[in-house]
């Protein structure tokens, strides 16, 4: 029975913390030294005087051996642990820190083409469907313009990938010209891009993506001595204000098919 109880008394004992042990018995100490230093200070002014020595000294005594045990049991015990906990608290926190860097980091690598630096699918698919849901909402229009180099298997085949990917590089470049701050831009793979227009009309995103084609076929790409010029063919499509997302780059895509059967280095609109 007895045993029993000391088992749970220990047990009740380990839900603390080795700190919170240590200043529970601090604060035992503190509190039997006022104890005694009360009793020093009874003693005193009753005048009990115990085998010789004045009563009040011996409270007064064991008053001051409890607070220098009360010094050392913060000193040694406390002190360390806490200053061990705050370093540790320290280092947990810089680690968080960095490894939600880090996971900024994947974040943005995750929506990010690694050869242009522009958007990448996944991100333009993303912004699709919240622009649709977005512009539907206040009933404006969105435009799809999809963009794919011609004969560009012939530039690397002659030139080599690196030129290739040069070309693509700049092809990037040339397009983030050319959008507006609420364009989506996107690399959507291999030599397709890709950009969606808010607020804008047939017309105007006609003339947009014919300047885009016109500068892009302006180009001039330097390998060694040689310098290499791409053209580029253009689909686009107007959002019709119910249809998917998928369903409007279906028939930008089919436009694009249209101005590659056409002759390329076009625009081709639904
Ligand atoms: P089309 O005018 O009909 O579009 O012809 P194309 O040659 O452009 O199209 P095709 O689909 O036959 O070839 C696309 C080429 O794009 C083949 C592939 O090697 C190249 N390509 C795809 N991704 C990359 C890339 O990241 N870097 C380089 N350098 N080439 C790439
Ligand atoms: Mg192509
Ligand atoms: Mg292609």
């Amino acid at each position: 029975m007895r045993l029993c109880k000391i088992a749970t008394f220990s047990r009740g004992l380990m839900r603390f913390h080795k700190a919170e042990l240590f200043f529970f018995l601090l604060m035992g100490l503190v509190g039997l030294g006022g104890v005694f230093s009360w009793a020093a200070f009874s003693a005193a002014t009753g005048g009990i005087v115990v085998g010789g020595m004045d009563t009040s000294a011996k409270f007064a005594f064991m008053g001051l051996v409890l607070a220098t045990l009360s010094v050392v049991c913060g000193v040694f015990l406390i002190f360390p642990i806490m200053s061990r906990g705050l370093r540790e608290r320290g280092k947990l926190q810089e680690m968080t820190e960095s490894l939600s860097v880090r996971s900024l980091s994947l974040e943005h690598a995750a929506v990010t083409d690694g050869l242009t630096g522009m958007h990448n699918r996944r991100y333009f698919d993303d912004a699709l469907t919240e622009y649709l849901n977005a512009f539907g909402r206040i009933g404006k229009p969105i435009g799809m313009v999809i963009l794919d180099l011609d004969h560009f298997k012939i530039v690397n085949d002659t030139h080599g990938h690196d030129v290739g990917d040069e070309v693509l590089r700049q092809v990037a470049e040339c397009l983030q010209v050319f959008t507006r701050y609420h364009d989506v831009l996107a690399r959507l793979g291999g030599e397709e891009f890709a950009i969606l227009s808010p607020n804008i009309t047939e017309r105007q995103l006609y003339n947009l993506s014919d300047r885009i084609r016109q500068a892009i076929s302006e180009l001039k790409i330097k390998n060694g001595n040689v310098t290499l010029k791409v053209t580029v063919s253009v689909g686009l499509a107007i959002w019709d204000g119910i249809e998917s997302g998928e369903s409007l780059y279906r028939r930008a895509d089919k436009q694009l098919y249209e101005a590659k059967r056409q002759g390329r280095n076009r625009v081709c609109a639904a």
